[in-house]
């Protein structure tokens, strides 16, 4: 039975009497395929974001968990790096099988860790699934250069390795959905992994480990919880890992990318993002309000892709302004076990909740016309209504990345302005442009600095398609099978083959 939740006079927040229930993972370390409590005693808690409640807690680790976790992923390289692709595409097909027969415990655990909406958990939980099988498959048929005599009598070729052990951070926008993304290509090409979760969001990377234990052996997956400044500082400065991967902030790539430098390996960061929609005279507005409701509000917001910046044409600006913000007054805040279309979930913790508010009130108080919502409350969970702002050229919120449910709307006039205004930000991470033309298309779409397009639509996300950013949204390919040549080497191996 659902009940209207009035939480101040400005917020509605759509209950049910009870929360959803499920049972918890066990909540520790998971190094060498032994689930391990902290060093130190430290805990953290683990809290449901709908209504500020306590879920779980969480060991803490340290540096001293850090290097009990190399040590084991160093341990086990070799061997899982010695298995045929064959063999290591028949764990991931496990993995992926036993993830598909625990999808609605995973579901649920996201929806109480993160407030997701039932659609968006469908999607997170089926898209790893996905990317666990895919990358089994592509992993099995990667094509190189041809082996070839290209000086005489020596014959070269190719040979493509591990890296070795792979220091992986995940965020707690979609914490199962960005674990799957990074595991799985990094495992099919025999790297084994010590991986940190957002200690905001650790819930369904531990129930992964208790999945994967026993289908793994012990030492390819390690898990350590904590913090970014503790955990994730030590593990992407340890000298043991041969990569750091991080999907987080442009702050924390910064800073995991440092770390990298210093060790001389690799870092692979995908970041923030800002992306504009394009949006052109001829577009179909009706379609272009459709997918700014879904897109820019998808996750509530708290999506590096979300399509959060309208550039629209003077010319239809007022038309299309009508229609996003009817189309996005239809949404209904509600707390994950409300099972209906057009809910939008709560903002991820306090903290964050403040930041998107900040940013909402400094645009307003800039100048910026709220059409739509603008107002929060934090009483019981963190809540804000989804909100659509007119915004002066140059404010600095058409520039930043906000994360949560804010769609801003501007204009140009010149098609060669709208293009610059779009490229303006340091983030390029997606953008989309919408218009009839297939030429004005292709001809925007070449122009954008962002290493996703879409045209007509936004976040399209196969999982063959590479997702990756350029300039602040950091570089790495994840999903496609670029994301297997991006975790591992080549090696070009020259064979003397005289006759002597
Ligand atoms: P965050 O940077 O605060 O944290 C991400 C992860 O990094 C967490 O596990 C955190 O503990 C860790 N971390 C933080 N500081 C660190 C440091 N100095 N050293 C090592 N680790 C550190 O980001 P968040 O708030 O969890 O996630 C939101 C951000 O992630 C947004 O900027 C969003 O755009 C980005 N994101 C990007 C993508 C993408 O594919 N490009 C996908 C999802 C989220």
């Amino acid at each position: 039975m659902t009940e209207q939740n009035t939480l101040s006079a400005a917020v509605t927040v759509l209950r049910a009497e009870q929360p959803l229930t499920v049972e918890m993972p066990r909540c520790d370390h998971y190094i060498d395929g032994r689930h391990l409590e902290s060093a130190t005693g430290e805990t953290s808690e683990v809290v449901d974001p709908a209504r500020g409640t306590v879920l779980a807690t969480v060991p803490r680790g340290g540096a001293a968990e850090v290097d009990a976790a190399v040590a084991a992923a160093r341990a086990a390289a070799p061997g899982w790096a010695a298995r045929t692709p064959k063999d290591r595409a028949e764990v991931l097909l496990a993995l992926a099988e036993a993830l598909r027969d625990d999808r609605d415990r995973l579901r649920t655990l996201e929806a109480l860790n993160c407030g997701k909406p039932p659609a968006v958990t469908a999607d997170d939980v089926d898209s790893a699934i996905d990317t666990f099988r895919f990358m089994a498959g592509a992993g099995r048929s990667t094509t190189t250069v041809a082996a070839g005599d290209y000086v005489e009598d020596i014959t070269s070729m190719i040979l493509r390795e591990p890296l070795g052990v792979i220091g992986m951070i995940t965020p707690w926008n979609y914490p199962l959905l960005m674990v799957a993304w990074k595991l799985a290509p990094a495992l099919m090409v025999g790297n084994t992994i010590v991986l940190k979760p957002s200690e905001v969001t650790p819930l369904t990377t531990l129930r992964l480990a208790e999945l994967a234990d026993g289908i793994l052996p012990p030492g390819v997956l390690n898990i350590v919880n904590g913090s970014g400044s503790t955990v994730g500082a030590a593990l992407s400065a340890h000298p043991g890992i041969d990569m750091i991967a991080l999907t987080g902030s442009v702050g924390a790539g910064r800073s995991v990318a440092g770390a990298a430098a210093a060790n001389v390996v690799p870092a692979h960061l995908e970041l923030g993002g800002k992306a504009p929609v394009l949006v052109c005279p001829d577009a179909d507005l009706d379609q272009v309000a459709a997918t700014v409701a879904e897109a820019g509000f998808w996750n509530t917001g708290q999506e590096c892709g979300a399509a959060c910046r309208v550039l629209a044409h003077d010319s239809i600006a007022e038309a299309l302004t009508e229609k996003i913000v009817t189309a996005v007054a239809a949404y209904r805040l509600a707390a994950p076990e409300i099972d209906q279309d057009d809910t939008l979930g709560p903002i991820i913790y306090r903290g964050h909740y403040e930041r998107v508010m900040t940013a909402i009130d400094a645009a307003v108080d800039r100048g910026a016309e709220v059409l739509l919502g603008a107002r929060g409350d934090d009483s019981e969970g963190y809540w804000i209504e989804p909100t659509v702002l007119k915004v002066a050229t140059g404010d600095p919120i058409s520039l930043e990345e906000v994360f949560g449910p804010v769609v801003t709307i501007e204009t140009y006039r010149e098609e060669s302005e709208g293009v610059a205004r779009a490229n303006e930000t340091d983030y390029g991470l997606t953008a989309s442009v919408f218009t009839r033309d297939v030429a004005t298309a292709l001809s925007l779409a070449k122009a954008l600095d962002f290493g996703s397009v879409n045209v007509n639509t936004h976040l399209a996300l196969p999982t063959e398609m590479p997702w990756s950013g350029f300039k602040h949204s950091g570089y790495g390919r994840d999903l496609s099978a670029y994301a297997l040549d991006d975790y591992s080497r080549t090696k070009h191996l020259a064979l003397n083959h005289a006759r002597t």
